[in-house]
């Protein structure tokens, strides 16, 4: 490929240096760009993605194992996606969310009849922290109570209640911004807030330590318990077997709603349409974002229990969005379950992550003394880094930014020269490739990643 489609479609060669700089200087000028500093930043201009694949305006390529913020899971231009995008939007581009629409009412039935027994209906939203605020304003309404419980290394979004919900250092500038909001602590056996020695005490104390709080709480004062199935930015951390059902017991025992949140870890990241169905529960309320359509045109919603629904059958639920259920979006959607059910997606990620991924890294693990633990499903890994294997001590301190994060940005520097664009979080490196990822690439970006923690391997 040596040229890629401009903004008007004229072609643009690789290493045109006066469009490229045009593309900086713009986004330099006027793009206020999210949790940054304005100037001391300096974002890559992209030209055009493929697949698993996406290039620089020099025509450099990257492996994308960031998968653009874990939401890119059929790769950049599916043509299935794009197609069925373009053939809305010459049939009709958007219509608002009082009329019924063909699209919206196909997606919202494939996302029922795919979800666990007694979901009923889909709120749509344009994506996850406003998935998360619904599903709070619900389950407020459905119990007429107000608290809601979540987990501290939690990631819930940047909107009011959804960042109060979020148990990592981004919600600090916020916090109180939803007063009605305490946070408690899940199973995370290698850093064990239980000093738990094994998965299944861990399991067992992390659920008394929650019947703690709900009784502290007062379970009268409290609405909903949202977790994220699988935490996600905050280290990938795949709950003990036990975990899931156990809050689930709690819940129900407590008169609690449970809210599942899969905007990251949903459609397809661990292998399965919903990552519940790895865990033997079924929650009340079920938010999703991103896999839905792999962010093409913003989408997100909450999956509605029989229950919760008919709290609104003759009450009207306060909250709409102009947007809800945007037909382009949708569209991709619909394309989205088609090319699970017609490529063979979810098999392939189960595959591939148990026959190559889990197997790799845990070999990365035994010749890397900087790697403390990998642990991950599907798509869905983390590599955590530590500078001592014996006292657990992270690569880089917690929160931490400027110099104190230098040997992270080393290895994702390492990484980025030798051609695969990673996500790192704190002291971790997260392996969240598409899903779409062929065998091929997948191996030469873990070998990538392998010769990048020889960095990290010099911090020791
Ligand atoms: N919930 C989880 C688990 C997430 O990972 C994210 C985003 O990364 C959100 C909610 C927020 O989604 P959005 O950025 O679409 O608002």
């Amino acid at each position: 490929m040596e040229t890629f489609p401009g903004p008007h479609g004229q072609p643009i060669s690789f290493g045109d240096d006066q469009a490229e700089s045009e593309v900086r200087a713009d986004d330099r000028q006027y793009v206020f760009h999210s949790w940054s500093a304005q100037a001391h930043i300096d974002p890559l201009p992209v030209a055009t993605g493929r697949g698993a694949t996406f290039w620089d305006y020099q025509g450099t390529e990257y492996l994308d194992f960031s998968s653009q913020l874990v939401n890119l899971n059929l790769g950049h231009q599916h043509p299935r996606l794009v197609a069925a995008i373009q053939e809305q939007a010459g049939r009709m581009a958007t219509i608002a969310p009082a009329f019924a629409n063909d699209v919206r009412g196909e997606l919202a039935r494939r996302i029922v009849q795919a979800a666990p027994e007694g979901f009923a209906k889909v709120f749509f939203t344009n994506g996850g922290a406003e998935a998360n605020e619904n599903a709070v304003r619900m389950a407020r309404l459905h119990t007429g109570k107000r608290k809601v419980l979540s987990q501290y290394r939690s990631y819930h979004g940047s909107t009011s209640t959804a960042i109060s919900l979020t148990g990592d250092p981004r919600r600090w500038p916020n916090d109180a911004a939803d007063p009605a909001v305490a946070h408690f602590f899940g199973p995370y056996l290698y850093r064990s807030a239980f000093h738990a020695r094994t998965e299944d005490e861990e399991c067992r104390r992390a659920l008394e330590h929650l019947e703690q709080v709900i009784v502290l709480e007062g379970a009268s004062t409290i609405a909903a318990i949202i977790v994220e199935t699988v935490v996600g930015t905050n280290g990938i951390l795949v709950p003990p077997p036990g975990y899931l059902p156990g809050v689930r017991e709690l819940c129900d025992r407590y008169g609690i709603v449970l809210i599942a949140d899969e905007v990251m870890a949903g459609f397809g990241r661990v292998g399965t349409v919903f990552a519940v169905e790895n865990f033997g529960v079924v929650p009340d309320l079920i938010t999703f974002a991103k896999g839905i359509n792999s962010g093409y045109v913003p989408l997100g919603g909450v999956v509605i229990s029989e229950a919760i629904a008919a709290t609104f059958d003759d009450r009207a639920f306060p909250g709409g969005l102009t947007y809800s259920g945007h037909p382009l979006a949708c569209a991709a959607g619909v394309a989205t379950f088609e090319a699970f059910e017609q490529e063979n997606i979810l098999a392939h990620v189960q595959d591939l992550a148990e026959r190559v991924v889990r197997p790799r890294l845990e070999d990365m693990a035994v010749r890397h003394p900087s790697v403390g633990e990998v642990r991950g499903l599907g798509m869905f890994w983390a590599v955590e880094l530590v500078r001592d294997p014996e006292t657990r001590e992270p690569l880089v301190p917690f929160n931490a930014a400027g110099p104190d994060a230098a040997p992270m940005n080393e290895v994702a520097a390492a990484c980025k020269s030798a051609g695969l664009w990673p996500f790192v979080h704190f002291n971790r490196l997260h392996v969240t490739p598409p899903l779409i990822i062929t065998e091929e690439d997948l191996v030469r970006g873990l070998g990538i990643i392998d010769q990048a923690l020889e960095v990290a391997d010099s911090h020791v």
